[in-house]
């Protein structure tokens, strides 16, 4: 899990993960305040392993399985929430440079 770049105080995935779903909200860290910000090959990341399996699922398995589109709708937003549940443990954060 990621850890301040300052002081090395832990992040909690609580709050990781709710600056990934308030679109990568930096995190300010608790310890010392220190704002940090989701790296850009993070976001990449994100974005990559939440719309893969999705696209995956409505294109090639729920055709397969005779799915309706609400239910394939339904169950991508499933997975998408189910995997973002995961990503505070991969997605990297780095201080933000001093901006005026
Ligand atoms: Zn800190």
């Amino acid at each position: 899990m990621q850890k301040c770049n300052v002081c090395k105080s832990k992040f909690r995935w609580k709050e990781i993960l709710f600056s990934i779903w308030s679109s990568y909200k930096p995190v300010v860290c608790r310890n010392c305040g220190k704002k940090h910000t989701i790296s850009f090959s993070s976001k990449f990341f994100v974005s990559f392993l939440i719309v893969v399996p999705a696209v995956i699922f409505g294109l090639v398995m729920a055709p397969d399985m005779g799915l309706s589109k609400p239910v394939t709708f339904g169950i991508i937003v499933m997975i998408a929430f189910i995997i973002s549940l995961l990503l505070p443990f991969f997605v990297k954060y780095e201080v933000k440079a001093k901006t005026k």
